[in-house]
């Protein structure tokens, strides 16, 4: 089958399971997979599934990229961050729908070669990338109207740092929950008076970890 078989595929399935925002199946029409993806996946690029991609990480199943996109109600105007890089394909999605991308990834290694893929095969350049410990966010930068997490948050509350950095009616999507079986999308709103909480439906991230890895250190 070829390429844009798997795509067209995809696009359906992704329909068929609920994802209805017009906008966002458009960027991922536009975002090809099979940038982000290792040499021996690339069959499976267009496959509804998570695949490695070094350092112990994943790439996001195309579906829970769909509908946390969606959950996130994006547009043009928007500033988002995105915690947890990883191969920068939902950065790339992202790219699509908002004015910015601030999109930060502990492992500099992954975020160099996000970065290169972004930058050099698909030519988007409304992002801006850091390796550092994304739970602290990007406070030169905030307010955000947008965060996204891809990576579970374990504590039952979301990191201090990021609701900080939330502007006022302001969205937040993150994985929460303690065990690997136990977690949930949850959507967060900043309203005036504090912040309203939705689960949403359940997911399997890895963990959101704290600083930087020991033998990556920022900026090195
Ligand atoms: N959005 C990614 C999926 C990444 S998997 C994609 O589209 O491919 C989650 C990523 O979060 C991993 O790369 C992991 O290293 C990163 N991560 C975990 N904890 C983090 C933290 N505190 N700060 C920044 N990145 C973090």
């Amino acid at each position: 089958m070829s390429t844009d078989a798997r795509k067209i595929r995809l696009l359906m399935h992704l329909r068929r399971s609920g994802v209805s925002d017009h906008r966002v199946l458009g960027a991922i029409e536009r975002i090809p997979r099979d940038v982000f993806v290792p040499k021996q996946f690339l069959d499976r690029a267009y496959e509804d599934i998570a695949l490695p991609i070094g350092r112990g990480q994943t790439i996001s199943q195309p579906l829970v990229v769909a509908l946390m996109t969606q959950a996130l109600s994006v547009n043009d105007l928007h500033k988002v961050l995105e915690i947890g890089t990883g191969s920068g394909y939902q950065a790339s999605v992202l790219a699509k729908l908002c004015r910015r991308v601030y999109t930060i990834e502990r492992h500099k290694s992954l975020l160099d070669l996000a970065q290169k893929r972004m930058l050099e095969e698909l030519h988007i350049y409304n992002f801006t990338a850091l390796a550092a410990d994304g739970m602290k966010g990007w406070p030169e930068q905030a307010p955000f109207e947008r965060i996204i997490v891809t990576a579970a948050n374990r504590g039952k509350e979301p990191p201090a740092a990021l609701v900080d950095q939330m502007a006022v009616g302001g969205i937040m999507v993150i994985p929460m929950g303690d065990e690997k079986r136990n977690q949930r999308i949850v959507r967060f709103t900043r309203t005036e008076d504090g912040l309203e909480r939705e689960e949403l439906w359940p997911v399997r991230f890895v963990p959101l970890l704290p600083d930087m890895p020991e033998d990556e250190v920022a900026g090195a």
